[in-house]
């Protein structure tokens, strides 16, 4: 079964995949819903399944890329899974990625939970930095770990099949809180001299020089001493929050991206931390 895959869901990020092992020398045989998106990738080798259970019983190394969770519930329900290497890099969260390793178990399947950690045009391109997550059975990444790291890199992160989703998620999440800032500090520079792009360029490099701070935050986590190698400490920044607001108010700019990551600094130094950076933060935040 070596150098054989199945890849069902041929969206902007499915068909980057199959391609990738076209390209690769794979024996690729794919599905999707609409036929059409299928049938363009014939001519690079591709073998069409007129239905899921035809493309599924193709190849021991299956790969399911959906829009979401339900529709891998949907496309899969009534296919024999038994003996198969069921590997699903739709974006799900870790409670559902773990809920369909237990279903795909249930049918005898092995699963691999997948967080896809690209866009499509990095997919096959050695040095984009393109990688994705990988959780659950070890012996499948084992298996296809040559096959897996075709695409893109492929990162294994243990045995929960959630962990995968779970990482993927926690960095977009880290992602859209620089989505925040950048959308913040772009509506204060609106309507000045300075050009987007100019500005763009500071602040790409300040977001980068301070991108290690995520480095001390973790040492902090480690030692429990949340005040460990403190160079800016709460009571000066939630100081220095104040001209933040005051700035976004003399620039007739909403705060409110700002303002509940200010609210609870205010509360972690309220409760006495002033000495500590914003680790504490992250005790307010775990319920
Ligand atoms: P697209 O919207 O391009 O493709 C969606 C795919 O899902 C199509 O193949 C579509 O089939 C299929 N589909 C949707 N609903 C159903 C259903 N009910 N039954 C059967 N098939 C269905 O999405 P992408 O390819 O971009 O994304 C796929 C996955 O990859 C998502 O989980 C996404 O989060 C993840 N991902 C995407 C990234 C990106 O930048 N594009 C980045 C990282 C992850 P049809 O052609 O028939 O509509």
């Amino acid at each position: 079964d070596a150098k054989k895959v199945s890849v069902l869901g041929l969206g902007a990020m499915g068909a980057a995949i199959a391609r990738s092992w076209l390209a690769s020398g794979y024996e690729v045989t794919v599905w999707n819903r609409t036929v059409g998106r299928a049938e363009a990738l014939v001519g690079e080798g591709a073998v069409v399944a007129g239905a899921v259970a035809e493309a599924v019983a193709a190849s021991g190394l299956v790969v399911v890329c959906l829009l979401d969770d339900a529709s891998v519930g949907e496309v899969l329900a009534d296919v024999d899974l038994t003996g198969k290497d069921l590997v699903n890099v739709t974006t799900s969260t870790p409670g559902q990625a773990r809920e369909r390793a237990e279903w795909a178990g249930a049918r005898g399947a092995r699963y691999l939970g997948g967080g896809i950690m690209a866009v499509p045009p990095m997919i096959g391109v050695p040095d984009s930095g393109a990688y994705v997550f990988y959780s659950g059975s070890p012996e499948l990444f084992a298996a296809h770990r040559e096959a897996l790291a075709v695409p893109a890199g492929a990162r294994y992160v243990g045995e929960d099949a959630g962990l995968a989703a779970l990482h993927d998620v926690a960095l977009l999440s880290g992602m859209t809180g620089m989505f925040a800032g950048v959308s913040h500090a772009f509506a204060l520079m609106r309507g000045t001299e300075v050009a987007p792009k100019e500005f763009a360029g500071l602040l790409v490099g300040w977001l980068t020089a301070m991108a290690p701070y995520a480095y001390g935050v973790a040492a902090q986590l480690e030692s429990g001493d949340y005040a460990l190698g403190v160079t800016s400490n709460l009571a000066m920044m939630v100081e220095g929050n104040g001209t933040l607001l005051r700035t976004a108010e003399e620039q007739g700019v909403s705060a409110e991206l700002l303002s509940p990551l200010m609210a609870l600094m205010e509360r972690r130094l309220a409760a006495g931390h002033g000495e500590e950076g914003t680790a504490g933060v992250i005790d307010l935040l775990s319920r």
